[in-house]
């Protein structure tokens, strides 16, 4: 199998309404993608404020024979609230997808809190029954907590067979996110990784200006988010790493250099280490824009929108009062810090306390 995926939480989308994908540039996008070879899709039950897996059906399953690829979503674990959610939503999905089996299968974000509910359900003998049934091919789970639990979770389930992690240079030593600690748990356990966020939301795409010349003078040719999604696919293990694209330039690029994949040397990681050192000290909000905060938001505050500006502001010291203005919902200052967000923010973010650093300077 090549090493991209197509992740299907950021695709193009109609007069910027998050749920309304415009599908007809979608299937552009995933002609270009087949055409080179590339198969395997990466989509979830809450996506798009839950049309992915139906575009994906639209796009793909609906317009290719069933073998010409591979298609995987995941079990959303925060939607979940008794055993029998399982086997409604997986069947609501299967025909979301207008598939008859999923190749891979994932138990969705799984944290401290959404294992206990996955143990106390039995959520592992849900998905290993359906693979049983032939239903799904392949079963894990994409993780978003610390290595401990991850040692923990594959102990306890030996039955995982790949398992879903946050990885991206930037992140690699971070010390919320661990992405060295838990990607040598999981080559611990011998679970092949499915690498998501390389790009971390697009934010490796679009680094500061001297990182950006750091890596043109190394390769002139190579586009700026190349080095973080060859660097996920570099490393020893990896199945494949997702990359979230919402234009056929994305799929353009990313299949250019991924079609005949050489890893990067020693040279090329050591670069990239610099580069991950530099961009450090230029990011205000470590926010990756997965949008997990946005549906559970009393006062319909879109979160990534605000800190995406914020840290523009932050680079380039100029005012997006616009652009502020532009983002639909409630503002930063109408935050009543109930704390939702952060229950489900992969990250680990102070939302509330970053609200607070936003609204101070774009309310003022
Ligand atoms: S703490 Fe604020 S931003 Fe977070 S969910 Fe509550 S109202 Fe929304
Ligand atoms: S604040 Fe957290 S949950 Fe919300 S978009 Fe950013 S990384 Fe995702």
């Amino acid at each position: 199998m090549k090493k991209l995926g197509f992740g299907c939480m950021r695709l193009p989308v109609l007069d910027g309404d998050n749920s309304n994908i415009d599908v007809e540039r979608f299937k552009e996008m995933v002609d270009l993608f087949q055409s080179r070879g590339f198969t395997y899709y990466d989509t979830a039950y809450n996506y798009h404020g839950g049309k992915s897996e139906c575009a994906l059906r639209e796009a793909l399953v609906e317009r290719y024979p069933r073998n010409a690829f591979t298609i995987t979503t995941k079990m959303p674990m925060f939607r979940v609230e008794k055993a029998e959610d399982f086997k409604r939503i997986f069947f609501e999905q299967l025909q979301r997808l207008g598939v008859e089996y999923v190749d891979y299968y994932w138990l969705h974000a799984i944290n401290k809190k959404e294992y206990e509910k996955a143990q106390q359900l039995n959520a592992f003998g849900f998905i290993s029954q359906m693979k049983a049934e032939g239903k799904i091919k392949h079963i894990g789970f994409s993780f978003h907590d610390s290595p401990e639990l991850l040692d923990r979770i594959l102990t306890e389930h030996p039955e995982t067979e790949f398992v879903q992690l946050q990885i991206n240079y930037i992140d690699w030593d971070s010390p919320a996110i661990c992405g060295r600690q838990c990607y040598e748990t999981a080559v611990k356990h011998g679970k092949p990784i499915i690498i998501m966020e390389p790009v971390k939301g697009g934010a490796l795409a679009n680094v500061p200006k001297p990182v950006e010349e750091l890596f043109k003078k190394a390769d002139p040719d190579a586009s700026v988010a190349s080095w973080a999604v060859r660097y996920a696919a570099s490393l020893p293990n990896v199945l494949t790493v997702l990359s979230g694209m919402s234009n056929i330039e994305q799929v353009d690029d990313n299949t250019s250099y991924m079609r005949d994949f050489k890893p990067l040397d020693k040279d090329g990681f050591a670069l990239v280490e610099t580069a991950a050192e530099t961009i450090k000290n230029y990011t205000a909000i470590p926010c990756t824009a997965c949008r997990y905060c946005v549906d559970g938001c009393p006062q319909k505050i879109s979160i990534p929108d605000y800190f995406g500006l914020y840290n523009e502001y932050m680079r380039m010291k100029r005012h997006l009062d616009g652009d502020y203005k532009n983002v639909q919902g409630g503002k930063p200052g109408q935050c009543v810090l109930c704390g939702r967000c952060e229950n489900v923010c992969p990250q680990h973010l102070k939302i509330r306390s970053y609200l607070k650093d936003v609204a101070a300077i774009f309310e003022k």
